[in-house]
């Protein structure tokens, strides 16, 4: 009945990064490794990571027309994501600007670029791809105004996510039709905006109460934390040796949107996206570290 069990609405970004033995301050100019370019961005990231377990997958992003949106589009392609629904042109592709220390600190510049030009209009314009996809999931690298239409085209029975990242206070129809709301702790704090507490269980509740029908709590090696109204519940991790966390969130989320899709429970679809997860964090880089469904399975 549907085309495509996810379509991820969200940024693409040419991530551009530099080693270096220190940071620079203000006016300074410091010598750097030799430049990596990798396809990155929230939006894609989920793509490529629900593409390479097999869910049939479709991006609604807008690229500039160069070289980095071109790099972009090949990595989605490559990965099986259908790029239909692509927009080219408007403003260069975003980029974002990374600097890493020695010890893995890092400074980020981000020009959201063509992200910030994926309007309202666009989303009007693509609501037979909305109404052919059976889950939709959303990010904050994108304007919020975008996100609202996204909900407002939402068909009966589409299932709709949202990883709050960047984070922000969000409006009651965005939070209302978030089942469920995927974040991490930073995030749970600043989208609850009042503390609420130190555990994820009270987050979780604090968040229920605004309207979301779900609430999944990402707690990086310490697994996750699913709730509704029926209840709340830790998904374990998977125990690894985690070599770079880079993508970690996107991975989780992209797993979790397209198994939910699949029927499985809140609590089920969790504990695959956290194997999804667990499995991307022992590899370099975001995209490159996403794993197939027979990795997953193998872990
Ligand atoms: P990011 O923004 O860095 O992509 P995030 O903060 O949104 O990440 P995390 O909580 O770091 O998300 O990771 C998502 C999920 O991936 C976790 O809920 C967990 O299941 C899995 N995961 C992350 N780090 C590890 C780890 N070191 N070992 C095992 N599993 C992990």
């Amino acid at each position: 009945m549907y085309d495509y069990d996810l379509l991820v609405v969200g940024s693409a970004n040419a991530d551009l990064v530099i080693g270096v033995d220190r940071r620079p301050g203000a006016g300074e100019t410091v010598l750097g490794s030799d430049l990596a370019l990798h396809p990155g961005g929230k939006g894609a990231n989920q793509a490529v990571a629900a593409a390479r377990l097999g869910a049939r997958t479709a991006l609604l992003a807008r690229v500039g027309d160069d070289a980095h949106g071109r790099l972009l589009l090949d990595s989605q392609r490559d990965a099986g994501v259908d790029t239909a629904a692509v927009l080219v042109g408007g403003a260069p592709t975003g980029v974002a600007l990374i600097t890493v220390d020695p010890s893995g600190d890092n400074s980020i510049v981000v020009s959201p670029g063509a992200n910030g030009h994926l309007t309202p209009k666009d989303i009007r314009a693509a609501s037979a791809l909305l109404a052919a996809s059976r889950v939709v999931s959303a990010q904050l690298e994108i304007p919020l105004e975008t996100v609202v239409e996204v909900v407002r085209g939402l068909r009966p029975g589409t299932r709709f996510v949202l990883n709050p990242s960047p984070p922000r206070e969000l409006p009651e129809d965005v939070l209302a039709a978030c089942d469920p709301l995927i974040l991490n702790e930073h995030e749970a704090r600043v989208v609850l905006g009042v503390d609420t507490g130190d555990t994820p269980e009270q987050w979780a509740e604090a968040l229920l109460a605004r309207g979301p029908r779900s609430v999944v709590v990402t707690l990086g090696a310490d697994g996750a934390l699913v709730a509704d109204t029926a209840g709340s519940a830790r998904v374990p991790s998977v125990k690894v040796d985690a070599v770079d966390t880079t993508g970690a969130g996107d991975a989780f989320t992209a797993a979790l949107a397209w198994r939910l899709g699949l029927g499985e429970s809140l609590a089920e679809a969790a504990a695959y996206a956290a194997r999804v997860g667990a499995a991307a964090v022992t590899r370099e880089g975001a995209q490159a570290s996403f794993p197939t469904a027979e990795e997953v399975a193998a872990l």
